[in-house]
């Protein structure tokens, strides 16, 4: 049997800590030791010993009997010790470092079934931005991305052995990735499975590495990629190219390229779903008797008749040319408001005109009087 343990050593508090230090204590000291940012070849082991310290000084009635016996209470009373000890310590394992990993930091380092077996690594992902215009994304179409990242080495062809060569079996885990261990602990045995530190987990050794890749199977390079930009497609919306991330290591799986769609803006048109919407300024005479206009559509140009009597907040629908359902069929609409404008910067000969108008309606107005709009100004200075 290995050594007896300070668990309160191990945790770095006094044997008075209150639980809440000794949490506290727990937390950081996992932190420091976590596999996934501890490089200490046996930080793996030391955060298990950790964590049994911390399982023991946290329950009541554990660390009673730890205070009382050492940790000798902890490994069984029979001879020989081993597995299945008294007091059910066991139970911090039989229950699963991982699952005790999550409810501290969300994810378990250890992986559970979800580890990969062994073998080369995939790549990363990689991410690009695709600008399109705007009626590009409304009606979509084929276009080209670049990005630079990790390909397979060409010379070795992402093997990583240089030509004429050939990686090995990993003799130290015998192509498994994995090496267990078996140590000694309080607890009896305890089995941890680890990545094999000669190969990093890849199962195979590279004797002579290829010159151009020093043995990662993989160079950076720009690379151009096609898409095809489904009609429809908006401002946010992210593309999925299976398989053209980066290369991965030694032959190693793809990551996914993921294309992120930026849209310029329209100068008139404003996308509202499957809708398009313009706000349509008109003048006055146009709006209250009638016009036949030309009216500018994504698709071309398309007549617009505005009726008389059209007041500002109306809507004309145009159906069908809106944009196309990215998943299905079928387009939605363009829609026209309509603003009326007031005329403005009359000349002498057009106010006459409207004062007319004014007289024949019998509506009230301002006089032309000087003085009388030099008090308006005055008033709203
Ligand atoms: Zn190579």
């Amino acid at each position: 049997m290995a050594a007896a343990e300070d668990f309160y050593a191990l945790l770095g508090v006094s044997s008075r800590a209150t639980e809440e230090e000794i949490k506290r204590a727990y937390r950081r000291k996992a932190r420091e030791l976590h596999p996934d940012t501890s490089s200490a070849p046996d930080a793996e082991e030391r955060f298990k010993m950790v964590t049994l310290a911390y399982e023991t000084l946290r329950d009541p009635e554990r660390r009673r009997r730890y205070d009382m016996f050492g940790p000798d209470a902890l490994r069984g009373s029979g001879a020989g010790g081993g597995a299945g000890g008294a007091g059910g310590f066991g139970d911090v394992f039989s229950a699963g470092l991982g699952d005790l990993f999550e409810s501290f930091f969300g994810a378990s380092p250890f992986g559970g079934g979800s580890r990969r077996p062994s073998g080369p690594p995939p790549g990363n992902d990689l991410e690009v931005v695709l600008d399109l215009d705007f009626a590009e994304a409304v009606f979509g179409g084929e276009h080209e991305v670049t990005v630079r990242g990790p390909v397979p080495c060409t010379t070795c062809g992402g093997s990583g052995a240089r030509p004429g060569t050939q990686a090995s079996t990993c003799a130290t885990c015998g192509g498994a990735g994995q090496v267990r261990q078996v140590r000694q602990s309080v607890l009896g045995q305890m089995v941890t499975a680890g990545p094999c530190p000669a190969c990093r987990g890849m199962g195979v050794q590279i004797d002579q590495p290829c010159d151009d890749c020093r043995g990662e199977g993989r160079r950076t390079q720009s690379r151009t990629f096609s898409v095809v930009v489904p009609a429809g497609v908006d401002h946010g919306n992210t593309l999925r190219l299976a398989g053209k991330g980066a290369a991965g290591p030694r032959g190693g799986p793809a990551g996914e390229l993921y294309v992120h769609i930026r849209v310029r803006p329209h100068e008139r048109l404003e996308r509202q779903g499957q809708d398009l919407l313009e706000v349509l300024h008109l003048p006055l005479t146009q709006a209250a008797l009638g016009a036949h206009l030309r009216y500018q559509t994504l698709d071309g140009e398309e007549d617009l008749v505005v009726p008389r009597n059209t007041q500002t907040g109306r809507i004309f629908r145009l159906r069908g040319r809106g944009v196309p359902h990215v998943q299905g069929r079928g387009r939605g609409d363009l829609l026209v408001q309509i603003v009326v404008d007031t005329p403005a910067n009359l000349t002498g000969e057009q106010e006459e005109l409207l004062r007319l108008l004014a007289t024949a309606r019998g509506e009230e107005v301002a006089p032309a009087d000087s003085g009388f709009l030099a008090r308006i100004r005055s008033a709203f200075k």
